[in-house]
């Protein structure tokens, strides 16, 4: 069984940031040190800071005194981000910049006069702080169906952006739908660069291997994306968070099997599954 890596894999420049900042202030902080959110979608990684006794919480508690809040990559809404800056607390802000710059987008649109449509998934910390950041009515679209199902008022104008971890295939397809029932509308982008270049990574890797690991968490959107653009292009894949998870039966028959993990999972995943598969007779 031939081991095949994605190129484009793995960690990218903004979870790396927003890790190295907690690290930073588990090393200096003041203490505690509490994260709103998980700081990036992985278990091992929010795991492993809970050992440094970084504390994650779902929304602010207004009777926290002193420490660190730190908010995470995937960003906040302004009513939050005004409402931690109000108390007696260090911030720091993990959102990634490109996450940053999808909010002035989103802001900038609005203030022109236009509704932001928003291709994403409900409920994503990500999409909730996009909606956080806009005055006025914001609508969510997260697939095909409903993007059929959208009614344009007439005389309104429309900005359309995208959570930055999108399947591309899915948000062209949503695009070109919206774009055909709303004259004049803006397409203002959203996918970052790591998650289009993981995606064409995982493509490439589809058509030599018929089989695709992806290491990653089930609630990170740009691990499940992998999963979904590997099945697209053709191959049977598995989304697991470590190689333990791995089902007996996925390497059977399989003389070529491929690797790649979300921008939220370590390196040191992918060497444990590598080293897994070589015990099943793999080789790189
Ligand atoms: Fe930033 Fe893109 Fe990474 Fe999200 S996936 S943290 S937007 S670089």
């Amino acid at each position: 069984m031939k081991i095949h890596l994605a190129e484009k894999r793995g960690f990218c420049a903004g979870v790396e940031r927003a890790v190295r900042m907690v690290e930073q202030a588990v090393a200096d902080g003041p203490y505690p040190v509490r994260v709103l959110h998980e700081i990036v979608h992985n278990e091992d990684v929010v795991d492993s800071f809970r050992k440094k006794r970084v504390e994650f919480y779902d929304e602010i508690d207004p009777s926290w005194t002193g420490g660190t809040l730190i908010f995470s990559a995937h960003g906040v809404g302004t009513a939050v981000e005004e409402q931690a800056r109000k108390m007696d607390l260090h911030l720091v802000d993990a959102t990634c910049p490109l996450v940053h710059s999808v909010h002035k987008r989103a802001a900038s649109l609005e203030s022109e006069g236009r509704t932001i449509i928003f291709i994403g998934k409900r409920g994503h910390r990500e999409t909730e702080g996009v909606a956080g950041r806009l005055k006025h009515r914001f609508i969510l679209i997260e697939n095909r169906n409903e993007a059929e199902l959208f009614q344009p008022e007439p005389g309104k104008e429309y900005a359309v952006l995208s959570q930055t971890t999108l399947g591309k295939t899915e948000y062209e397809a949503v695009a070109s739908i919206l774009k055909a029932k709303i004259p004049g509308l803006v397409l203002s982008g959203g996918i970052c660069a790591a998650t289009s270049e993981r995606q064409d990574s995982v493509r490439k890797l589809a058509e030599i291997c018929s089989k695709i690991i992806v290491i990653g968490s089930e609630n990170s959107s740009n691990s499940r994306r992998l999963r979904e653009t590997a099945e697209e292009a053709g191959a049977r894949a598995v989304l697991i968070p470590r190689a333990a998870a791995l089902p007996e039966d996925f390497t059977e028959n399989c003389a070529c099997i491929g690797i790649t993990s979300g921008a939220s999972a370590p390196e040191y995943l992918v060497e444990e599954l590598i080293e897994k598969l070589k015990q099943k007779g793999g080789s790189l």
